[in-house]
């Protein structure tokens, strides 16, 4: 069964322009419960695959990202987002433009979080266009350090970003996948994806 595509059929709201809201649930308001199970089935993914650390993005991959990061006993760092580049050097940066703000910014993770030994999994709420992983892989690169997976909550299908990001020969797993949805009807139809 899974939980996250049974709670996105009951709560999820399709808005225009390939926007799905699922802030009741996830990205405003969060349920811990489903986050746990979130978790547990990255967990249950990537057995076997040495993550040493988890990295996210602020302000939705926290709250999945900390849960995650319990659950495999590994920290989390989350990548800041600033407006202004006010550097020190002391940063590792990347230019990410955002899918539903149309804005840019520069994305930093502190160079003393990450290290060349560092076997990082990705996480993150959305996949669209992918630009918020390519900043994120462009990150752990500039450290040296390898991009053991990335997992993603809700990869919309119909949007490039999985396509990439899987062309590119990386381990994406996203726990569901919107394959189509509708936002007169309200209807969503998801990829299905092999049992557990
Ligand atoms: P991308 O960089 O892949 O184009 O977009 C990913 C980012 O945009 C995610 O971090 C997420 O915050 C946001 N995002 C993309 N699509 C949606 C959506 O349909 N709903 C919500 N709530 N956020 C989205």
């Amino acid at each position: 069964m899974n939980l996250l595509e049974e709670r996105i059929q009951r709560d999820g709201v399709v808005k225009e322009g390939g926007v799905l809201k699922v802030d009741s649930f996830l990205n405003h308001q969060m349920d811990i419960a489903l986050f746990r199970w979130m978790a547990e089935e990255w967990k249950r993914r990537f057995a076997g695959v040495p993550v040493s650390k988890i990295l996210t993005i602020e302000a939705s991959g926290i709250g999945i990202a900390a849960i995650a990061g319990e659950c495999f006993s590994v920290p989390v760092v989350f990548a800041k987002k600033a407006k202004s580049i006010n550097l020190d050097g002391g940063m590792y940066t990347a230019e990410v433009e955002s899918f539903t703000h149309k804005n840019k910014n520069q994305i930093l993770v502190s160079k003393k979080f990450l290290a060349p030994e560092d076997q990082v999994l990705i996480l993150d709420d959305f996949l669209a266009n992918g630009c918020a992983l390519q900043g994120l892989i462009s990150v752990v690169t500039a450290a040296g350090a390898t991009v053991a997976g990335i997992g993603i909550a809700i990869e919309k299908g119909f949007q490039p970003g999985g396509q990439v990001i899987r062309s590119l020969g990386y381990r994406l797993e996203s726990l569901a996948i919107v394959e189509e949805m509708d936002p007169a009807r309200g209807s969503i139809r998801f990829r299905p994806q092999p049992q557990g």
